[in-house]
């Protein structure tokens, strides 16, 4: 057992989280790394763990065995030398803008630190005799059966000099939240990972050379506009469909702002634009991907003044249609086969 098993530091929640708190970070974290939806390889292991860490979590009885457990492996007072606490894989989740152009984050972790109050002895003495805790200073405790034995806390004697550490329950060391603060570089892409050598969050007794190494796992928040695929950046963009008839300028939106598309006339459009070295940054060597532009033409509502002007350019089409729209030409000649079968 290690602090990775720590359901608080697995949920990222505080001790003295409400049922509410933890369900809702629960809910988070079992969404983000659903396999489903989360492509990462360590998806299905993540999603198992955060979701024993809320199970446990929602049993007083379990965890109070876990803590028991975890503080009789801390071995207080003795710590463990030479040792190195686990690596953790943490994810960090930024926004497209945000990885694209490198930026800093603060990240929280919770390290086990010596008991302040008890010097990380687990025990505490005190100048006078004080009642045992686990007799209620009456010597002897109630066994299965309805009978009693002799204490053996207090060897029957009722009250002690020392008792354990009330601050860490006996096992020496305590929680601390500590914060890293931490450079992305730009450029990186969903699923690679920051190593913070010796940066983990210290095992229970470990010193700080025994932390483990952390790597934080780079996810991208779902964007609004964006969808990236490789280094190209997919957006659709809503046009008029008389804008995309004839031509001209549209701004579409980049990582930094916006750029503009310069649509031809005449030519028929097709539904996709590439702008080279719009799309997500590259990294060394590799070259920056494309803005792929998806238009989506809309059909305005249209005014009387409007139809009059549609209705001449109909017209127009009428008078050249099997240049202009040889698929409705066809059309129309089908339909006037079945006209005629029908009169005749
Ligand atoms: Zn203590
Ligand atoms: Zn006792």
């Amino acid at each position: 057992m290690t602090l990775r098993d720590d359901p608080f530091t697995i949920l990222g929640v505080k001790e003295e989280a409400s049922r509410e708190e933890v369900k809702r970070a629960y809910r988070r974290l079992a969404m983000f790394w659903h396999p489903d939806r989360n492509p990462s390889p360590i998806a299905g292991s993540e999603f198992k763990r955060v979701h024993a860490a809320y199970e446990l979590l929602c049993d007083p009885q379990r965890l109070a065995v876990w803590r028991q457990t975890l503080a009789a492996e801390a071995t207080p007072g003795d710590p463990v030398a030479g040792t190195v606490g686990d690596d953790l894989v943490q994810a960090l989740i930024l926004t497209l803008e945000e990885a694209a152009s490198g930026c800093h984050k603060n990240v929280e972790l919770i390290d086990c630190v010596c008991c302040h109050h008890c010097a990380g002895s687990g025990r505490v003495q005190h100048d006078h005799l004080v009642p045992c805790p686990a007799c209620s200073g009456c010597g002897r405790v109630s066994r299965p059966g309805g009978r009693t034995s002799r204490c053996d806390i207090c060897a029957g004697r009722g009250y002690l000099r020392e008792t354990a550490c009330t601050d860490c329950t006996g096992s020496g060391w305590q929680q601390a939240l500590r914060t890293l603060a931490v450079t992305v570089p730009p450029g990186l892409l969903d699923g690679e990972r920051l190593r913070l050598t010796r940066q983990a969050p210290r095992p229970p007794g470990g010193e700080e050379a025994a932390a483990g190494d952390l790597y934080l796992e780079i996810r991208f928040a779902a964007h609004a506009l964006f969808v990236l695929q490789g280094r190209d950046l997919h957006c659709q963009v809503p046009v008029s469909v008389f804008r995309r008839l004839a031509g001209g300028r549209v701004e579409v939106p980049t990582l930094t702002g916006s750029a503009s598309l310069e649509l031809s006339p005449w030519a028929q459009q097709p539904g996709e634009h590439r702008l080279p070295g719009c799309g997500y940054p590259g990294k060394r060597a590799r070259a920056a991907g494309d803005l792929v532009v998806h238009l989506a033409s809309i059909d305005p509502h249209v005014g009387p003044e409007d139809i009059e002007l549609l209705e001449g350019l109909e017209d127009r089409l009428a008078a050249d249609l099997d240049r202009r729209a040889p698929q409705l030409a066809a059309w129309e000649l089908q339909m006037r086969a079945r006209r005629q079968g029908a009169s005749g």
